[in-house]
């Protein structure tokens, strides 16, 4: 989806990296995050300064091969060495599915995924994961544990302009955000967390030196780049706008012929979200999610359902839900996108044939 806006930008966005540059494992030997590109770093509070989506002050940066890197490296952190028995790893139904996949998949003696963050009624400390606006179903998100000893991992890959409105700056203890979701550079595999306490930085930083040495300096340099592209398309906007204009127009268009599908098939159901007012985009507008998260009224295997239609979704049973929901993205290339649309409308033609 993103593809467009990147090809307008052209040569703006192109870097050259010759042999000798960038050799050595270090960026800034002396901080704290000693394999951040300090380029990257300074473009990153600049992002968050002109979006308004996150306070960076008195913060920590620690960047990752992907946020999905951090979450781990978050765990780590978190985690007590001389525990006797493993943090439990919570969040609310429907959660994002590679997080119960990742916490277990090592069968760590440090953690292990507890499920729904709603059931959840151990004794002890435990680490509940917020993401919001969650992935799948788009909603803006609090942590809902309701007693104390959690600590709150915030995951903000969709706290970003063209998802949800921004109604404030995020003023969380750990903030995980990516280039994946804000720039469309998902292959690019660079995220960042915003971190309070020094010692969990630090911890973080740990992890990643164990387990990569760092974060590709060439990725990191090519997000610096990105970002500052983004930065610049917001100061001095060209005929699509800032990125964020035209990925939020994208989106809104998308969301509408999705309903509109959706009507017409009458086999569905779509979350319904209220309007907010976007600091950043100065207009108030309801959330139009990275990912659609429809219900199926009449079956109860909607993926199976739907790939009887050539529409390939991801079961509710992954995200913790039943299998009458599914998750569709709602990101790919237009032709995709507009086959898709086509395709759920028509549904319920060829379902009365089938029936
Ligand atoms: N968190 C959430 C909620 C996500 O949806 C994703 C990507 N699907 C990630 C993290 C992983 O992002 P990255 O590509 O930076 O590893």
């Amino acid at each position: 989806m993103y593809e467009r806006f990147w090809q307008q930008a052209g040569d703006k966005s192109t870097i050259v990296i010759p042999g000798w540059q960038s050799m050595s494992y270090f960026s800034d030997a002396g901080s704290l995050c000693w394999f951040l590109e300090p380029d990257f770093a300074q473009e990153i509070i600049r992002l968050h300064k002109i979006v308004g989506n996150a306070v960076t002050e008195d913060r920590h940066i620690v960047v990752g091969t992907g946020s999905t890197q951090l979450y781990q490296a978050v765990l780590y952190a978190l985690s007590p060495q001389d525990a006797v028995e493993p943090l439990s790893v919570v969040s609310a139904a429907p959660y994002y599915s590679s997080y119960p996949l990742i916490t277990d998949c090592l069968k760590s003696g440090l953690y292990k995924w507890a499920g729904d963050a709603r059931s959840f009624n151990k004794e002890g400390p435990f680490i509940e994961l917020v993401t919001s606006p969650n992935n799948p179903d788009g909603y803006a998100r609090q942590s809902v544990v309701n007693k104390s000893g959690g600590i709150l991992v915030h995951d903000l890959a969709y706290y970003w302009p063209q998802y949800t409105p921004i109604i404030s700056a995020a003023n969380h203890d750990i903030m995980l955000f990516t280039v994946s979701k804000s720039t469309g550079h998902a292959g690019m595999r660079i995220g960042w967390a915003l971190v309070k306490d020094e010692e969990v930085a630090k911890k973080m930083v740990k992890f990643v030196e164990l387990n990569t040495i760092g974060v590709s300096k060439d990725s990191q340099l090519r997000a610096a780049k990105v970002l500052q592209v983004v930065i610049s398309s917001c100061q001095y906007p060209t005929s699509l706008g800032s990125l964020f204009d035209f990925s939020a127009h994208l989106m809104e268009e998308r969301w509408s012929l999705l309903r509109a599908a959706v009507r017409q098939s009458g086999l569905f159901t779509l979350p319904e979200f209220s309007p907010g007012s976007c600091s950043f985009l100065n207009r108030s507008f309801a959330p139009q999610p990275a990912f659609a998260w429809l219900k199926c009224q009449l079956m109860e295997d909607c993926e199976g359902f739907l790939r009887s239609n050539n529409i390939l979704t991801r079961s509710g049973k992954h995200f913790g839900v039943s299998p009458q929901y599914v998750r569709i993205s709602m990101l790919d290339r237009d032709e995709n996108f507009y086959l898709f649309v086509e395709r759920l409308s028509t549904i319920h033609l060829r379902h009365s044939i089938q029936v």
